[in-house]
């Protein structure tokens, strides 16, 4: 396995700029995770990778090697699509040796590295099978295993998951973590899927519009969003984002609430800012700072989601799912000052 760093790529398209001045460091053995809304600028960034696409500027290296201008086939990158693209007409065995085959390898060491895979990913009893007579979980390991089959520096995972139902997502999520560490694969994960990304990464870099907002570990991502938007596309219910401006007494108004938050910041006084405040950080107080009007009482099992409508805003309030929510009318909200962020007027943490 080898580290991948990639400098000032940029992708054109004509006009379109797919990606814009990315830097990125994906240490050895690191799960990294690309994530983003459609069309942000994910897939180019791995076929770039690859080599599928060539970049319109910056360097990519594997290692000490620096790969931007080489084919495909000497990068010695593994892939897995979403469509998983095994061959329909060759069986699970010849899908899985496939990258050996055509890098010579053959005899016994080719039916061993086969079957060592097979035996890793539980294929062992199916390799006579063709993809089409396997369940989808079934095929998505042998795409995998004919990614790994091969011991490539760097893997390339494409949102491999989206095709599976949600039990079997989980079994195939849990799974491939395992993989990753038990190989020390250094992995570049796209998905769309903010779960996905904070459960399986190490690391992550959330991508809009071409363009890194923010690279980190998933908790600090989470609980430090860099910018309004990769508050409101990470966590579900999304970070909640209300109108706050500053006054001078350090007291920050809210639609008609008084907040006295604990860092008053009177450096800012004057100012119309964005306070960021997650679900699980607002709890019903009735000498709590924050009033809102019930919309909607959502009880979901393991937590209940109340939604309430305060200064023009909807905001969620996550509460344990055994408390018993608030009814209807009018409630106050405590926010857990040392959990807040706040944003500027461009959406940027202050
Ligand atoms: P999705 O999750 O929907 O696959 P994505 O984040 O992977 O989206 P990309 O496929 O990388 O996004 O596309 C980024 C941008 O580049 C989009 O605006 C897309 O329309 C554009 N684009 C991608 N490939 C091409 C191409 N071959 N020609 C022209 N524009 C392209």
């Amino acid at each position: 396995m080898a580290p991948l760093t990639l400098r000032g790529i940029e992708k054109r398209f004509g006009n379109t700029v797919a990606v814009q001045d990315l830097n990125l460091q994906v240490g050895d053995g690191e799960f990294f995770a690309l994530l983003g809304p459609s069309g942000c600028g994910k897939t180019t960034t791995m076929r770039m990778i690859a080599g599928l696409e060539a970049p319109s500027a910056g360097r990519i290296q594997i290692g000490e090697r620096d790969v931007t201008g080489l084919p495909p086939a000497e990068r010695n990158v593994g892939m897995v699509f979403q469509d998983y693209a095994l061959y329909p007409h060759m069986s699970v065995q010849d899908n899985i040796g496939y990258p050996l085959k055509v890098r010579g390898v053959r005899g016994p060491t080719y039916a061993e590295r086969v079957s060592a895979v097979a035996e890793q990913l539980q294929l062992g009893p199916l390799l006579g099978r063709r993809p089409g007579q396997l369940s989808g979980g079934q095929q998505q390991r042998v795409a995998v295993s004919r990614a790994v089959v091969h011991h490539a520096d760097v893997f390339l995972f494409d949102e491999p998951l989206s095709n599976l139902d949600a039990k079997l997502r989980l079994e195939a999520r849990a799974f491939l973590k395992r993989l990753q560490r038990e190989l020390k694969m250094t992995v570049v994960y796209v998905t769309h899927d903010q779960v996905e990304a904070l459960a399986l990464a190490d690391r992550l870099a959330v991508m809009q519009g071409g363009v890194v907002q923010q690279v980190g570990a998933p908790l600090d991502v989470y609980r430090r969003p860099a910018t309004t938007f990769v508050a409101s596309f990470i966590g579900n219910p999304p970070m909640n984002l209300l109108p706050v401006t500053l006054e001078s007494a350090g007291r920050w108004r809210c639609g008609d609430s008084l907040l006295r938050p604990h860092t008053p910041r009177p450096d800012l006084a004057g100012r119309s800012l964005t306070l960021g405040l997650r679900p699980e950080h607002l709890r019903p107080d009735p000498a709590g700072e924050l009033s809102g009007e019930v919309l909607a009482v959502e009880p979901l099992g393991a937590e209940t989601i109340l939604m309430l409508k305060t200064a023009g805003e909807t905001v969620a309030v996550r509460l344990p799912g055994e408390a018993e929510p608030p009814g209807s009318g009018r409630v106050t909200l405590q926010p857990e000052w040392g959990r807040a962020v706040l944003f500027d007027e461009r959406g940027v943490r202050l």
